[in-house]
């Protein structure tokens, strides 16, 4: 069992312990700076260097135990997140929690799939289904707001196989490559619901250590997710055609501008460019008269 209450001057977050948002979880937060040990054996791990614990559980618990306060804070799919709150709404649980960021992984949809063969011309037609989920609130809301009334049959796993058992004639599932409908035979028609893994925290305030804590785990975060796409661009250019080269570069305000020693006609330019760089944008700047241009990744940034 998970320890009651979080202490008063560590944060403590509850992250996946192992599936498809455990290893993007570690990650960010290893280049916000804070490691852990390989957790595993362990449910809490405190990190050395940040006063933050990890608590390691299953991604379906997360949104309860910081609506309940066990957690300060919880990396999730909103998949999960919304399904519990709409779950603890109906129940009359209280569903308190904070978005205090949305993250840059876990990108995914809730969808309605049908058999291959069977024709789909709108909503309506899924009138009278069976239609197997994990995710019945958020199934069921979708079908509300589309006036059909359909059967939700709940399973907690393998929701794919239940056409083929016959346990359903649609399921509602997660999809991000379509790779597992296409292995089963099943073809999306709906997307339900648009997930993406979210840091949320709880609704109520926290002591000033934590909230100071909390305030620098969100500004690395920033910094982090800021510097995933950006890229430190270098090039020389002649001084007449900067103006056209400043245009070529996505998101660069302000670059820098150096002097090129025993070359009076071209400069230096540095810039950070915020959008990614594609092999396009190279070769307009080099046809605008650019050369020797670098493009280097950007490990953080603080603005
Ligand atoms: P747990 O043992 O923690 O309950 P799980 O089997 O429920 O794990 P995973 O398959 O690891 O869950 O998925 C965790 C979350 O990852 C999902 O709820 C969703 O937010 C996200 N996700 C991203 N891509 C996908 C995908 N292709 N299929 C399923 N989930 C995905
Ligand atoms: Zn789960």
């Amino acid at each position: 069992m998970p320890p009651s209450a979080p202490p008063k001057d560590r944060l403590r977050l509850a992250v996946q312990k192992s599936g498809r948002l455990a290893t993007d979880s570690l990650d960010l937060l290893a280049r916000c700076g804070i490691k852990v040990k390989t957790p595993k054996e362990k449910l809490l791990l405190h990190a050395g260097n940040f006063p933050i614990d990890l608590l390691f559980v299953r991604d379906d618990d997360i949104p309860q135990l910081v609506m309940d306060g066990v957690c300060d804070l919880g990396i999730v799919g909103t998949n999960v997140l919304e399904e519990t709150a709409l779950q603890r709404r109906t129940d009359g649980d209280g569903d308190g929690y904070e978005l205090a960021r949305t993250l840059e992984f876990g990108g995914c949809r809730l969808a309605i799939a049908l058999p291959e063969e069977r024709t789909y011309a709108g909503p309506a037609d899924l009138a009278g289904l069976r239609i197997a989920t994990s995710y019945p609130q958020l199934t069921k809301r979708f079908l509300a707001e589309k006036g059909v009334a359909a059967e939700v049959v709940v399973l907690s796993g393998s929701v794919e196989i239940a056409p083929r058992l016959g346990l359903a004639e649609a399921i509602c599932d997660l999809v991000a490559t379509g790779s597992t409908l296409e292995a089963n035979q099943l073809r999306a028609v709906e997307t339900v619901f648009r997930s993406s893994a979210v840091l949320i925290r709880a609704a109520r305030e926290l002591n000033p250590v934590k909230a100071h804590a909390l305030e620098l785990l969100l500004r690395r975060i920033d910094g982090v997710q800021l510097a995933a796409e950006a890229k430190y661009i270098m090039l020389h250019a002649p001084k007449s055609a900067l103006p056209e080269i400043r245009k070529l570069l996505p998101g660069a305000e302000n670059p820098t501008l150096l002097p090129l020693a025993g070359d009076e006609s071209r400069v230096a330019l540095h810039a950070v460019c915020q959008e990614a760089v594609f092999w396009e944008t190279m070769e307009s700047l080099k046809r605008a008269g650019a050369s020797s241009i670098l493009v280097l990744p950007i490990e953080k940034m603080m603005l």
